[in-house]
């Protein structure tokens, strides 16, 4: 083994592994540390993301939904099969293949870049210095770079009152693997993950009930789409209780109780299961030797500027160990800006525009501000908004539930949030995506030609509206004269 390289990146989730991926493409010579195994020990690349996260989660939302149509709607189509039945052991067997593709694809990649993989811990002792302790059993090698990118991801938070025991209390990874479906399921947290894994087990045929502390419904969403996406969840059978703080559990022999308390006093709930998603930490213990200056924040975050430079020369990080929302995409941006920096060419990251989605049924996805922040910026904004409803496509595909909506400064047309609560909602919201990275006005998306029949055409007519131009709805006023 080499101990001398450009460029070491600690951590092989997708904000490393395109740092490094990109970087040996810039002729650097990189190494690219990470400490993963699967359940049988065995190194595995890709991180959170391919390994427990976004992969797994998603294979198991789409059998999931699948099975859902299966039992309700192929009936209505003319469709005849018999009753649908779940084999949760095939489920699972099909998420590992999904699972082993990609992270076997990242190490073919990782070996055709001529990636120096190394399975192990690192730890960064100062600039240009970083120690390796091989998983397995060896001493630490000390390695050089002339740059460092420190990649090393987020773990699961937990709750003091509610320890994880890895069997009827768990986490996200332990919600991927249940082997049966629970009768009785408590998610503790109504965000992304709480939602996803919720939904994936509810339509499965497990009761669900979601606890959640906040009294508002996903406050980072538009009001008018977080009101039509609850009422729609609770009409699909997720019980979700706001302004509900957990206090406490007691294991019984076949149940996990919860005590939490609401505007009407303590309850106590029974469950076979419960899944901790209340959100994550960076994963930066122990990444650093404790005479290395780094500057790490009391909440565990890597202090970057926007160009993710620490506070060490030549040490950066990305992902999500650092500021901004944790996910893959925005990683994997950080890491292919860095990386084309170090080469010198010129790169940036538009946190601006960064989407998020929510992979329910219907989904949700969103991208710039809500109608209430850019009111609360004091920025004058319109809006324009159209249903699933009115579209043919939609109509077709039964799915037709839902709506988008643009916000676009009231002077100047141009846009600044779209969300998006509907079918393919993660896939639409890229037309915002780039409106946004572009600068583009409602009437640039208006004027711009759509497929019909097509679900894009929902977000076209939404642009429309913002100018009160909207075809198949009834415009809140008459249009301006152009
Ligand atoms: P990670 O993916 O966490 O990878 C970090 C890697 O570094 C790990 O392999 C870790 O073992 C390794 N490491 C850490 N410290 C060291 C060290 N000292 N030495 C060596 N190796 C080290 N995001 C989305 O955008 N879309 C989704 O649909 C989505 N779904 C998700 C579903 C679930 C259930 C979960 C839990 C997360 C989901 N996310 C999703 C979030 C997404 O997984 C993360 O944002 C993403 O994985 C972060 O990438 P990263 O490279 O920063 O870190
Ligand atoms: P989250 O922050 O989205 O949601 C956690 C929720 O738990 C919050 O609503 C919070 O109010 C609630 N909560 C906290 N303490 C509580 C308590 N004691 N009782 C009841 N409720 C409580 O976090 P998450 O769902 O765990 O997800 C973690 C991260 O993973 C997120 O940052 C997310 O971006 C990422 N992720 C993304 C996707 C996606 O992009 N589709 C999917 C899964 C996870």
């Amino acid at each position: 083994m080499k101990d001398t390289f450009d460029v070491i990146v600690i951590g092989a989730g997708p904000a490393g592994y395109h740092a490094a991926i990109r970087c040996t493409q810039q002729g650097l010579h990189t190494a690219c540390i990470d400490r993963s195994t699967d359940n049988t020990g065995k190194p595995v690349l890709g991180g959170t993301c391919l390994n427990w996260g976004c992969i797994p989660s998603k294979a198991l939302l789409d059998i999931s939904h699948k099975y859902a149509e299966a039992l309700v709607d192929y009936k209505s189509f003319g469709i005849e099969l018999g009753k649908p039945k779940i084999n949760i052991k095939q489920m699972m067997a099909f998420k590992e293949q999904v699972v082993g593709k990609l992270t076997g694809g990242v190490r073919t990649l990782m070996q055709a870049g001529k990636i120096e993989v190394l399975s192990g811990t690192g730890c960064l002792i100062e600039a240009g210095v970083v120690s390796f302790q091989p998983l397995k059993k060896g001493k630490p090698t000390r390695l050089q770079a002339k740059h460092i990118i420190l990649a090393p991801g987020s773990q699961t938070i937990t709750l003091s009152d509610l320890p994880l025991d890895e069997s009827r209390i768990v986490d996200s990874t332990g919600a991927l693997e249940f082997s049966t479906v629970p009768k009785k399921l408590g998610v503790i947290g109504a965000g992304v993950i709480g939602l996803e894994l919720g939904s994936v087990w509810a339509r499965l045929g497990s009761k669900v009930t979601i606890l959640e502390a906040l009294d508002d419904f996903l406050p980072q969403l538009d009001r008018r789409l977080a009101s039509s996406a609850l009422t729609a969840f609770k009409k699909s059978g997720l019980d979700i209780r706001l302004g509900a703080r957990v206090k406490s559990s007691r294991l019984l022999s076949n149940q996990v109780k919860v005590k939490y308390s609401d505007e009407k006093g303590e309850h106590e709930l029974g469950f076979d299961k419960l899944i901790v998603a209340v959100g994550r930490r960076p994963a930066t213990e122990n990444l650093v030797d404790k005479n290395c200056p780094l500057k790490i924040d009391d909440r565990g975050f890597i202090e970057v500027d926007d160009l993710c430079q620490t506070s060490i020369e030549g040490v950066y990080a990305v992902g999500d160990a650092v500021r901004g929302p944790m996910l893959a995409h925005k990683g994997m941006e950080e890491g292919l800006m860095v990386a084309d920096r170090l080469a010198g060419k010129p790169s940036l990251v538009n946190y601006q525009a960064i989407p998020g989605v929510i992979y329910t049924a219907p989904e949700i996805a969103w991208v710039g501000d809500s109608e209430e922040a850019v009111k609360a910026a004091g920025i004058p904004c319109k809006t324009g908004s159209f249903s699933f409803a009115a579209n043919g496509r939609a109509l077709a595909g039964n799915v037709a539930e839902g709506m988008v909506k643009i916000i676009a400064h009231a002077d100047t047309d141009r846009i600044l949030g779209v969300h998006v609560f509907g079918p393919q909602a993660s896939e639409l919201i890229a037309q915002a995506v780039q409106a946004l990275e572009f600068s583009a006005s409602a009437e640039d998306i208006a004027l711009t030609m759509c497929a019909h029949p097509s679900l894009s055409e929902v977000v076209h007519e939404a642009a429309m509206a913002a100018n009160n131009e909207a075809i198949h709805a009834v415009n809140k006023q008459p249009a301006k004269q152009r």
